[in-house]
């Protein structure tokens, strides 16, 4: 499990730079750089209204990852003890990206 910290504040499942689903999926299978991966799992909270009452921010979760170029993907798995996902203001995934991604 890797621990998450995630600063995409527009995202419905960001609650205290911190993400409240069990897995989450980045993507990016042609990713040269941290800037071609995004978080596959962003949803967008429009104008701000929606807050995350039922859930609990995760601290470790599941990631799936389709970066194989990045030196943590073992077999589609994340296997970083720790990642950052930024991309604070993001109105879609495009706009997110995993900041741990290192190339091979
Ligand atoms: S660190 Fe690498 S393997 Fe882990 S989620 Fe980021 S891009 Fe994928």
């Amino acid at each position: 499990m890797t621990k998450l910290d995630c600063n995409v504040t527009s995202c419905i499942h960001n609650s205290d730079n911190c993400c409240c689903k069990s897995a989450i999926i980045v993507e990016g299978n042609q990713a040269k750089d941290s800037y071609d991966t995004f978080c596959g799992s962003f949803d967008e909270n429009k104008d701000g209204s929606f807050r995350n009452v039922f859930k609990t921010p995760e601290s470790r979760l599941e990631v799936d990852c389709e970066a194989s170029n990045c030196v943590y993907n073992e077999d589609r798995h994340c296997s970083a003890s720790h990642i950052g996902i930024a991309g604070d203001g993001a109105r879609e995934a495009g706009h997110t990206e995993c900041s741990t991604f290192k190339t091979r």
